[in-house]
């Protein structure tokens, strides 16, 4: 299989359907049918989505439904989940129960960063033990999910020419910001002919809901277009993408998806230029750049309901007279969420959140304007 010649749409498995408080098996198997139908095949999970429950849907939706070199299957090893090398056997092991196969199609390193992870995958020398896992054959393709500076890129890539992919986060309102410089980590990649597996192309659904006068400049072009699939076509036509992994939550977004990748259509260079406008005019936008990834919620010992307070923030910032936040708000706290004025300040938020938000000063603003 070579690696370039990937189907360009990968199902991520991290934003599955809930339906009362469990992932909604019956929407994910018809998700994935209406995926695998479309010639599509590449799944995304990890040890930690849905507090581990994504790789169980997995067996079940998947596995269990489809002969099993049908489908290209990826998960990651988590550092955070780790006190010792024995950790990553033990990881592994469960991994491979839970989704039920013998080998995984991707393993990845997830979510190298400067600091704690990085170190903590050097300290147990989880880069051999890949590849003591790929001779094995229980790893065919071995990478990591990257969240770092440029520089740590270069770095590790460096010390580690055994890696064979990245997964990195891009979309057009990442390409020039100054903390997450997905533009800056493309070039890098592209330059040493590193494929890429592209994670957050919509924003975490950011652009997908655009405000309505963005939404407008869009609409404009293409009226028929939806609105992620703008995101969807700006990625896709970058250089050396291997595969573009969206989270998909509805049969909707699934159905959205797939028509736009059925029959691709790079970007024209009129509708790169309105997309420049487009980002030109959210940077005038005071919004927090959160992706709803949740890292940061199962660590909260208060329980609060982080990335669903920062949208209700976002649209108080935006519409400062609306009441519609504040309804939010309460609904949330109604529905068990920790207040934002509950937060201790421990940084535990802050320590795993890849869009290295100022979570703590953030929810002070919450809890100000919310409350
Ligand atoms: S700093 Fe606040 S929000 Fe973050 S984990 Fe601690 S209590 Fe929760
Ligand atoms: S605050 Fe950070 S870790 Fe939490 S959901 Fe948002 S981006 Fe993810």
């Amino acid at each position: 299989m070579s690696l370039t010649n990937m189907p360009k749409l990968g199902f991520g498995l991290m934003r599955l359907p809930e339906k009362d408080g469990a992932i909604d098996m019956e929407t994910v198997q018809k998700m994935v049918d209406a995926y695998m139908e479309n010639g599509f095949n590449y799944f995304d999970t990890a040890y930690v989505y849905h507090g581990g429950n994504s790789e169980r849907a997995v067996k079940e939706a998947l596995v269990a439904r489809y002969p099993r070199e049908d489908f290209y299957l990826a998960t990651k090893l988590p550092a955070w989940a780790m006190n010792g090398p024995e950790d990553r056997d033990r990881i592994f092991q469960e991994q491979m129960e839970r989704c039920g196969v013998e080998y995984f199609d991707f393993y990845l390193l997830h979510s190298l960063e400067d600091g704690n992870n990085y170190d903590t995958y050097e300290k147990y020398d989880c880069f051999q033990w890949a590849m003591e896992k790929k001779e094995r054959g229980q790893i065919r393709h071995f990478g990591f999910s990257y969240h770092g500076s440029p520089e740590l890129l270069e770095q590790v890539l460096d010390k580690h020419p055994e890696v064979e992919f990245v997964q990195i986060q891009l979309n057009y309102a990442d390409w020039n910001n100054q903390v997450v410089q997905s533009g800056k980590l493309h070039e890098i990649l592209h330059k040493r002919n590193v494929p890429m597996i592209i994670m957050e192309p919509v924003k975490g659904g950011t652009l997908a809901n655009l405000q309505p006068e963005l939404d407008a400049m869009l609409k404009e072009v293409r009226p028929n277009a939806s609105t992620a699939s703008w995101a969807l076509r700006f990625v896709g036509s970058l250089d050396g993408v291997m595969t573009i992994l969206s989270g998909m939550s509805t049969q909707e977004q699934m159905a959205d998806n797939l028509n736009t990748f059925r029959n691709f259509e790079p970007l024209t260079e009129q509708e790169k230029q309105v997309i420049q406008a487009v980002v030109q005019k959210m940077q005038d936008m005071p919004m927090i750049q959160c992706t709803s990834c949740r890292y940061c919620c199962d660590g909260c010992p208060m329980s609060i309901r982080i990335p669903d307070i920062f949208r209700a923030l976002n649209t108080a910032r935006l519409y400062k007279k609306d009441n519609r936040p504040k309804m939010f708000y309460n609904n949330l706290i109604g529905a068990g969420s920790g207040k934002a004025s509950d937060c201790i300040g421990c940084g535990q938020c802050e320590s795993v959140c890849p869009q290295h938000l100022p979570i703590i000063e953030l929810l002070k603003e919450a809890a100000d304007t919310l409350e």
